[in-house]
């Protein structure tokens, strides 16, 4: 079978998928731009995909489910933690638009440079790359709109809610590699943190500075 933009979209509604501009923004990212070469006929297949140095570009469907998790529109600022190949990001850039303005987070100084070179490939322009240990969130470009790890965190990290605005929204796996972790999105109202539990995944892990 011949995988293509239309045919995931429409696999990612029949998984539960329902924000339009999520959908939209998955049917106009060129996938292909942000893998390997080895893989094009698998680009819009719906599966996590090799990118090198033991990472992997994450399975559509998790991307968009998390997307949709962070209630995401024009002109918000977002914190990535995990740029990997800048797939991610691009997919979010396409919903903030160009008002809004999204910085990602990688700690392998490769993927960076990879994710930054995709994102430039694809004319994406209101994406940074940043080389950083996003475990600690990033505080120059703070505070964020929303939040999002796409690496498994075994704890909270403080940063990440400290970094968010009064109003804004994290999502992050929660867990050990080995366990599998929970996709966790909290929201903050003032001083108040609303979390909830919205399922299993499997996430490469969290890394920091200390044991990178
Ligand atoms: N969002 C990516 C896939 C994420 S894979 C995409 O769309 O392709 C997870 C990525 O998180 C890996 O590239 C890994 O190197 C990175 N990572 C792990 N720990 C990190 C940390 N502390 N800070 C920033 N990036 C980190």
């Amino acid at each position: 079978m011949a995988y293509t933009k239309e045919s995931l979209v429409k696999e990612l509604i029949g998984m539960g998928i329902k924000d339009r501009k999520v959908l939209d923004a998955v049917g106009k990212t060129k996938r292909e731009l942000f893998i390997p070469r080895g893989y094009m006929e698998e680009a819009y297949a719906n599966y996590p995909l090799y990118i090198g140095h033991g990472q992997t570009i994450s399975q559509p469907y998790t991307v968009a489910f998390m997307i949709e998790l962070l209630e995401l529109k024009k002109g918000l600022k977002v914190l990535e933690v995990g740029a990997g190949s800048g797939y991610n990001a691009a997919v979010m850039s396409t919903i903030v638009g160009k008002e809004g303005k999204i910085t990602a987070t990688e700690i392998i100084p490769e993927l960076a440079e990879t994710a930054a070179k995709n994102l430039e490939k694809a004319s994406i322009k209101n994406v940074a790359v940043v080389e950083a240990d996003g475990s600690r969130g990033y505080a120059k470009e703070a505070p964020y709109d929303r939040i999002i790890v796409t690496a498994a965190a075994p704890e909270l990290k403080q940063e990440w809610i400290e970094q968010l605005k009064g109003t804004g929204i994290l999502v992050f796996p929660l867990g050990e590699q080995h366990t599998g972790q929970a996709m966790i999105k909290i929201r903050k109202k003032g001083s108040e943190l609303i979390g909830e539990n919205h399922g299993s995944f499997m996430f490469v892990p969290l890394r920091t500075d200390k044991n990178k």
